[in-house]
């Protein structure tokens, strides 16, 4: 199964993304938590990635490309993937086609998250990420068990530094901008699914299974 996932920031897509890996058994790749990865980790990719991912703002093409055409060719994507957070540009989604090609793994379907604009601010500012393992809580609709404490790893969780209501903002702006192109190339092959993510995790799931199992 070789497929995309896109949403404004806060519609949930790390979200649903953990829940088709589960039961698809196929590679999550977040460009997202890749770049989180590299910050943490103070690599120069991820000192580079700061700059652009604090003010809310697009890492340039040819750095995001790079990283995700050096994924892709990892043996587990042999098998297909879930590409969360990629592509968000119409060149990252050009380029997308020669990589996929390169493993005979063909975008199949894209799964599109839409949300009403006034439930992202609350999802966001709420919202807390396990440093270690990429798991996503929120302090009201999804606490840990402890607070500040992975349930998953025991990792801890950290409240990311462009999840604020004016990062939100530019992020809306650079979406809309920068993504729709992205959705109107894949709507012209006839691969988009609009999802209506403004619903408990569980039915906007059930919607997303609907469409994978009749790929
Ligand atoms: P996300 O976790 O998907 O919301 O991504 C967090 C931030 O990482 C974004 O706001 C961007 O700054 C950067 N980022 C993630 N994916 C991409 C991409 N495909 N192209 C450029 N920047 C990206």
């Amino acid at each position: 199964m070789n497929i995309l996932i896109m949403g404004a920031a806060g519609s949930g897509k790390g979200t649903m993304a953990h829940l088709i890996v589960q039961k698809y058994s196929i590679p999550h790749i977040s460009t997202g938590n890749m770049f989180r990865a590299h910050m943490y980790g103070n690599t120069p990719l991820g000192l580079e990635a700061r700059k652009y991912i604090d003010e809310g703002r697009l890492v340039p093409d040819d750095v995001t490309i790079r990283m995700i055409q050096e994924r892709l060719l990892e043996p587990d994507c042999l098998k297909g993937y879930l590409l969360d957070g990629y592509p968000r540009t119409l060149v990252q989604a050009e380029a997308f086609e020669d990589i996929a090609a390169q493993i005979d793994r063909p975008v199949q379907a894209v799964i599109n998250l839409k949300v009403q604009l006034d439930d992202l601010a609350e999802r966001v500012t709420g919202r807390r990420v396990c440093e270690k393992c990429g798991s996503i809580f929120h302090i009201k609709a999804q606490p840990p068990k402890v607070s500040g404490v992975c349930d998953v790893c025991g990792g801890e969780l950290v409240h990311r530094s462009d999840d604020t209501v004016q990062q939100l903002a530019v992020r809306l702006k650079e979406h809309v901008t920068m993504t729709q192109p992205v959705l109107d190339f894949y709507s012209k092959k006839g691969l988009v699914f609009d999802i209506n993510a403004s619903r408990p995790i569980d039915d906007v799931f059930h919607d997303i299974d609907k469409v994978l199992g009749q790929l």
